[in-house]
C-alpha cells in the first residue's frame, strides 16, 4: 500500500498552501498527494502548472488524485456548463503534472427522488465525463458522501452506478468516514472487486447517531469508533492495494502547527495500515 495526503487535512493550518503541502509531504515521506480544488486554483495566482510540474519532476512526491468534482449530478443546464468547465481544467491540470485520477462527489438536497432515478441518472453523467476524461488517460472515482441529503450516501448504491457505467477509468472512493457515517453495508464492501477501489481515504469518527455526523467529527484514524480491523480485512480479501490517503477536517487539528499535522498525519496513518500492508 502506498500513503497519501489530502490537502483537507492541514487545509486551515495557519500558513497552508500547496506548495506547503508539497514540502512537507515530501519532507515526512509520503508517496502521493491529493490535490483540492480551491487549493490548485489559489496557487495558480502566483505560480504557474509549468512550476508545479517541474516541482513535481524534482521531488519523489507524485499527484494522486483532483479531489475533488463536485455534485456531478442531476444538474440544470448551467450546471452542466460549469461541470464541463471544471472537467476542462482538470484535465488541463491532470495533463501538466501528470495526474491520472479525478475524483466527483454527488449533488446534495436533490428533492424527492427514488434511488433509481438517481441511479440512472447519475450512470449517465459518469459515463459522459469518464468519456471526455479517457482519452488523457485519466479515472473517475465516484465518492458517496455519509449525509441523510446527499444524493448517494452509502457504498452500495454507488457501487451500483459503478457497475452499471461498466468501464475501466470508472471506480468507487472508499472513504472511511463516509462508510461508517450513513450505515453502509459491510456485505456491500465483501462484493466488490478491489480493482474498482480507486481512493481510500482514511480517518475516523466520533460515535455519534448514524445520519448525524458532520466532517468536523473526524478524528485521526484508530482514535475513533470506526471498524478499521474489519475494512482492511475486507480490503485484503477482495485484492485491493492501492493507496490510502489521510483526510481530515478537524477544527483541532487546524490548530496544530502546519508542520505537526502533516507529520502526525503520516504516523498516525502507518501506525494503522503497516498491520495490514507492507508499505
Ligand atoms: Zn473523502
Amino acid at each position: 500500500m502506498k500513503i497519501g495526503f489530502n490537502e483537507a487535512t492541514a487545509l486551515k493550518c495557519k500558513g497552508q498552501s500547496l506548495t506547503a503541502d508539497l514540502e512537507a509531504c515530501e519532507k515526512y515521506g509520503y508517496d502521493y498527494i491529493e490535490i483540492r480544488f480551491d487549493c490548485v486554483k489559489d496557487y495558480l495566482k502566483e505560480h504557474t502548472l509549468d512550476e508545479l510540474a517541474l516541482w513535481f519532476k524534482n521531488h519523489k512526491l507524485k499527484p494522486w488524485a483532483y479531489n475533488t468534482l463536485i455534485f456531478f449530478n442531476l444538474r440544470d443546464a448551467a450546471g452542466v456548463k460549469e461541470i464541463d468547465d471544471e472537467i476542462d481544467f482538470i484535465i488541463k491540470v491532470s495533463n501538466a503534472i501528470g495526474m491520472k485520477m479525478l475524483i466527483t462527489v454527488p449533488s446534495f438536497d436533490v428533492g424527492p427522488l427514488s434511488i433509481e432515478q438517481v441511479q440512472k441518472e447519475a450512470v449517465t453523467r459518469l459515463s459522459y465525463i469518464a468519456d471526455k476524461v479517457a482519452p488523457h488517460g485519466i479515472r473517475v472515482s465516484l465518492e458517496f458522501c455519509g449525509c441523510p441529503n446527499c444524493s448517494i450516501n452509502q457504498f452500495g448504491t454507488a457501487y451500483d452506478v459503478v457497475k452499471a457505467v461498466n468501464k475501466d477509468n470508472v471506480g468507487i472512493t472508499l472513504d472511511t468516514f463516509h462508510f461508517h457515517a450513513m450505515d453502509s453495508h459491510w456485505e456491500d464492501l465483501e462484493k466488490a472487486e478491489g480493482k474498482k477501489i480507486f481512493a481510500y481515504h482514511l480517518n475516523d469518527s466520533e460515535n455519534l447517531p448514524i445520519g448525524s455526523m458532520l466532517d468536523d467529527k473526524r478524528l485521526w484514524p484508530g482514535e475513533g469508533c470506526l471498524d478499521h480491523d474489519r475494512t482492511l480485512r475486507i480490503l485484503k480479501k477482495i485484492g485491493f492495494d492501492g493507496v490510502c490517503t489521510i483526510e481530515e477536517f478537524r477544527p483541532e487539528y487546524y490548530e496544530l502547527s502546519h508542520d505537526d499535522n502533516v507529520r502526525i498525519a503520516k504516523e498516525k496513518t502507518v501506525a494503522l495500515i503497516s498491520k495490514y500492508y507492507d508499505l
